[in-house]
């Protein structure tokens, strides 16, 4: 069973992350800004992350460089969630080391088909290893 951290400072987003995520069979771990996040994720070691951008505390993106730089945590792959995509930011969400993005306002079928796809790449991967 597929462990899935959501890190969102937005209390709407989360929940419905979360009743998505939950839908699917997975289980789900909440953290409300970036450093909470990356504290739950050494703690837990969840098999995805789901990554807003912009939080309080510690954004996204500084959550996913403390969580790279970490030996325990930074093969786990993270996706970012963002509602400022333009082509840029996303070339940008690559470079710092996120496998995917996730646009919002969200959509519920496009949010299910890239966690589907990390999930099942991952699998591929644990199954070499
Ligand atoms: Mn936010």
């Amino acid at each position: 069973m597929a462990n899935i951290l959501i890190v969102e400072d937005d209390e709407k987003g989360l929940e419905l992350s979360k009743i998505i995520i939950e839908s699917l069979g997975y289980e789900t771990l909440l953290a409300r800004h970036g450093e909470e996040g990356v504290r739950m994720a050494k703690e837990q070691l969840p098999d995805l992350i789901l990554m807003d951008i912009q939080m309080p505390v510690m954004d996204g993106i500084s959550a996913l460089k403390a969580l790279r730089s970490d030996e325990r945590t930074k093969e786990i792959p993270i996706i970012a969630v963002t509602s400022y995509a333009m082509k840029g930011d996303k070339e940008h969400l690559f470079e710092v080391g996120f496998i995917d993005y996730i646009s919002k306002p969200i959509s519920k079928d496009s949010f299910i088909k890239v966690v589907e796809k990390a999930l099942r790449r991952q699998h591929e991967r644990d199954k070499k290893a």
